[in-house]
């Protein structure tokens, strides 16, 4: 991955009035060492984050991704990110972003422990090239996510809908999906329904209905879903939040990975069964997500 620029932010109280933020700025070389090694971010993956596709020098969904970042800080406890010192982060940080596609992360740690509070940065880098996903799909596997559909709301401290940085369960998932000859994974409760994939949300098409799970049943809510589910009613088709079970995503008309930096990828096949690919959609799909400038 070519880095391209790292900020640390001291991160300012949501009463803050001010409009420009560049005194709490520090721009460091994104190659060298920036954090401490005392930092929770780096000792229990304790914090949250966010990244954020850029197409042409435009940032996607900004506005989404902060209030994503807020509502997981909020699960999280930690202090409510201050919505405009961000942006401005995210602004300077696309300025620098090379042409092309680059992704934006965003990075707010519980910070040193026992230290002074909060250390956030954000950083820009090139993104990887996902023209193949998008085109000819992605295979997966599904795995267990290991709880039921109605552990969200029983054990809130799993913290199933914020995105923390504890993302190890995640890549092992992809992990174990490679080992068995797919590309990338979708979790699945234990009692059979369809969650998200470790980095992407699920969205399967039901006739003339595209379908994702409820937000609340223990996965993100995806900013990219929510853009292209917009898009897709513009279009004539519906939308719905329902449940899926399993046997609906193996059985479905045609279905996607979503998300920010590698947009619309087609799944093509379910535990080795092939899956319809409907080309024409997702190359509409991508188009819309490609030329998006919000
Ligand atoms: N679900 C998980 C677990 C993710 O990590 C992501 C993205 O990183 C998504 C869903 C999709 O979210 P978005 O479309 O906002 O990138």
């Amino acid at each position: 991955m070519a880095w391209r620029f790292a900020l640390l932010l001291v991160p300012a109280s949501a009463t803050d009035a001010r409009t420009d933020f560049r005194e709490t700025f520090t721009e460091v070389d994104p190659l060298a060492p920036g954090l401490s090694v005392g930092d929770l971010a780096a000792q229990r993956g304790d914090g949250v984050f966010e990244s954020i596709g850029v197409i042409g020098g435009h940032a996607q969904e900004v506005d989404a991704h902060l209030a994503r970042l807020e509502h997981s800080a909020e699960l999280c406890e930690l202090p409510g990110p201050h919505r405009a010192q961000w942006r401005q982060a995210v602004e300077l940080a696309v300025a620098q972003a090379a042409p092309g596609e680059a992704v934006v992360k965003l990075i707010l740690s519980r910070g040193v422990e026992h230290g002074s509070g909060p250390t956030a940065w954000v950083t820009v880098a090139d993104a990887a090239d996902f023209a193949t996903a998008r085109t000819s799909g992605v295979r997966v596997a599904t795995l267990d996510r290991g709880f039921a559909s109605d552990v969200p709301a029983r054990a809130p401290w799993l913290l199933l809908g914020a995105k923390t940085l504890s993302y190890a369960v995640n890549m092992a998932a992809i992990r174990e999906a490679k080992r068995r000859g797919a590309d990338d994974a979708v979790f699945v409760t234990s009692d059979g329904y369809v969650l998200e994939a470790p980095t992407a949300s699920v969205v399967v098409r039901r006739g003339s209905t595209f379908v994702t799970p409820e937000p609340h049943a223990g996965i993100l809510h995806g900013t990219t879903q929510r853009s292209l589910f917009g898009f897709i009613r513009g279009e004539g088709y519906d939308t719905a939040y329902e449940p899926i079970p399993v046997a609906d995503l193996r059985a479905a008309e045609a279905a996607w990975l979503l998300s920010s930096v590698r947009l619309a990828a087609p799944i093509t096949a379910v535990d080795g069964q092939a899956l319809s690919h409907d080309v024409a959609i997702t190359s509409r799909l991508n188009d819309y997500l490609l030329s998006r400038r919000d």
